[in-house]
Formats: C-alpha cells, sequence, structure tokens
C-alpha cells in the first residue's frame, strides 16, 4: 500500500495539504545522521527521533498545560521537522500523554502509536490525560504493536519488546548479545510492584541505527525489566540506555541495567522527580558506562548522586527547558551536546 493510502485517514483529518505533500516529496534534513533530542518536561518524557531520511518519531509529549508542548514545539522547529510521521505514547499517566492534544492541535501527526484503546487506572485523578488524548486519537489511525513488532520510521529499526503488559519471549533477532545466559541474574531481586498499574502497560522500545542502539522501556515496572534480562538477555546490548521510569526505585533492576552494557544513560528526571539515589548508582555502577546524562539535577541526589554539572541540562528551579542532542552514526559513534552550555562529547565507534 502506498504512503498516501495507508495515511489518508490520519492525513485528512489532521495534517494539512501543503505539508502532507513537503512530507511525501522529502525529508525537511536528510542527512546521514539520526538526531535524537531529550526534551526537558520537568519529569515526564518527550524524546524526539529524526532518522536520516527525515522522518520523525516523537515517544511522549511530556505533561498538559502547554509549557512542554511549547518546548516539543521549540525544539521541532530547531531540528526543521513540519510533521511528526509517528507520535508514540508509552502509556496514559499525564507526564507522558499529557500534552497530546495541545501537540496535535500545534503540529500534524501522521500516526499514534500507543497500547491500545483504554487504561487501566480510570480512577479521577488519572483519567484527564486519557480522555484529552483519545480525542485526537480517535481523529486519527492508531497502530496498536504487539512485543515483535515494528514502527516503520524509514531508515531506522523500531522494534517493540513490550505493549499491554505483555513482553518478548525469545532475544531480539540480530541483536548482539541477544539471548545469551546473564550472570547478573544470580541472587537478582524481585520487587513487589506499586500500585500504578498503567505502568505496566507500557510500550518499550529498541530504536537502532546501523550499529547503534537506544533502550527506552517507558514506566516499565522492575519485574517487567527482570523478565527482560533474566535469565536470558534479551534484549541485546546497547549504546545508551534511557532510564525506565525517570529514575524511580520502582524500575531499574540492575539485573537489566547491568547487563545492556550501555555506554550513555539519559535519566529523564525532574528535579524532584524520579531521580533517585539508589537508582542513579545503580546505572553509574553499570559496566561499561562512561557518562549518566541527566535531564534535571536531582535534590533528591544530593552532592553524591548527580553527575557533574556539564551532563545536567538544567541544574536549578529556574534553569528549566533545556534539552540534551544527541546526534548518531551508522558506525555507532555519537555526540552529545548539552544545549544549556554548548558543552560537547563524543563517542566513538565501539
Ligand atoms: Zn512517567
Amino acid at each position: 500500500m502506498s504512503k498516501i493510502l495507508a495515511f489518508s485517514i490520519a492525513s485528512a483529518l489532521l495534517v494539512p495539504a501543503a505539508l502532507h505533500l513537503q512530507a511525501q516529496t522529502g525529508a525537511p534534513d536528510a542527512g546521514d545522521a539520526l538526531e535524537i533530542y531529550f526534551i526537558d518536561t520537568e519529569g515526564g518524557q518527550a524524546t524526539l527521533f529524526v532518522s536520516p531520511t527525515g522522518e520523525s518519531m516523537l515517544v511522549d509529549t511530556g505533561f498538559a498545560g502547554g509549557r512542554d508542548t511549547d518546548r516539543i514545539v521549540a525544539v521541532l522547529t530547531q531540528a526543521n521537522v513540519t510533521v511528526l510521521d509517528y507520535v508514540v505514547i508509552t502509556h496514559y499517566h499525564g507526564d507522558h500523554v499529557g500534552g497530546a492534544a495541545e501537540l496535535a492541535a500545534q503540529v500534524p501527526i501522521r500516526r499514534f502509536v500507543d497500547h491500545g484503546p483504554y487504561t487501566v487506572e480510570l480512577q479521577p485523578r488519572r483519567r484527564a490525560g486519557f480522555a484529552a488524548y483519545k480525542t485526537v486519537r480517535d481523529l486519527a489511525r492508531a497502530i496498536v504493536p504487539r512485543p515483535g513488532d515494528s514502527v516503520p520510521v524509514q531508515g531506522l529499526d523500531v522494534r517493540i519488546v513490550a505493549a499491554s503488559g505483555a513482553l518478548i519471549t525469545t532475544g531480539l533477532t540480530g541483536a548482539p548479545g541477544a539471548g545469551a545466559p546473564n550472570p547478573f541474574c544470580e541472587g537478582a531481586r524481585l520487587k513487589v510492584p506499586d500500585p500504578t498499574p498503567e505502568n505496566f502497560e507500557s510500550l518499550g522500545l529498541v530504536v537502532q541505527y546501523g550499529r547503534f542502539r537506544l533502550l527506552n522501556l517507558g514506566d516499565l515496572q522492575w519485574n517487567q525489566e527482570h523478565q527482560l534480562a533474566c535469565p536470558y538477555n534479551l534484549l541485546g546490548t546497547f549504546d545508551v540506555f534511557h532510564t525506565t521510569r525517570h529514575g524511580d526505585p520502582n524500575s531499574g533492576a540492575p539485573q537489566l541495567v547491568h547487563a545492556i552494557r550501555a555506554r550513555a544513560a539519559v535519566m529523564n528526571n525532574g528535579e524532584r522527580k524520579g531521580g533517585a539515589p539508589e537508582y542513579w548508582q545503580s546505572v553509574r555502577d553499570a559496566p561499561g558506562l562512561e557518562d549518566l546524562w541527566q535531564l534535571h539535577r536531582s535534590t533528591a541526589g544530593g552532592a553524591d548522586h548527580n553527575s557533574p554539572d556539564q551532563f545536567l541540562a538544567n541544574v536549578d528551579e529556574s534553569d528549566h527547558g533545556h534539552h540534551l542532542h544527541m546526534s548518531v552514526r551508522a558506525d555507532g559513534s555519537f555526540t552529545m551536546t548539552n544545549s544549556r552550555t554548548g558543552f560537547k562529547k563524543g563517542y566513538g565507534v565501539p
């Protein structure tokens, strides 16, 4: 099926014709790098991927209220993205889906990708994000993938490894180290899940570009990370670990974090959300890790459990909205830039 036909329903409702045509005829920023922007949403998530072909995928939309939408739109402008090809909603908590309707009012969105048309948490405190999202979800054709499915972003290999509580059960085909016995499972702990069942439904993604691999498991829970890592590491090894659940200790099982051998980690914590000292230490202790980048200095982390300032996108209450920008080459090398300071660090071919 042609792309035009495949996207006809979504585009008729959400994408102005002129922008649609532009996206069909060429990438706004075609090059040889994958650009990733870790956008500050004060402890939510919004991560933008722009593939070398120019197709775009935003993972989560931050909170409702306009602040995060403004930040996302500013980064889209910087990245020269005029149409979002895919918006992945990992799950329906307000720090992930909250900004979806506001964003859809400002930027054409071709497809949503989510875990299905329901939420397990319909109590009043948690309902608003899903209710607002549903109004725009119903206008577009949402993709509801199963573990093992791909999100067909041109130029990237995006694989779903968790969805609606289901996980992949065999090693990811072609992934380095996938399916191997995991020595970190010996004596590994499980945890009693906290009462946030929607986190259990999170989509988890593996994004691969050439030799580069990034893991983003949304807000998946500790015991699910354990299942993905024990007794066999089903995911393989990575260059970058996007920390699960903002660095909250209900996630971050070391049997996974230590097995994936990421060279860099990015913690999407807020100043007072996530960024727990024990989680931070576990990532810091992971074999092969060079740097732990943080979207914020964590108040809870204090002097001993925060990275040096140059690895922090935002360092205090008055200094919000700076992002981290990663530029990735197919040989697996990448460069990270801190938008607050311009500090750059390169990571070579592995
Ligand atoms: Zn969250």
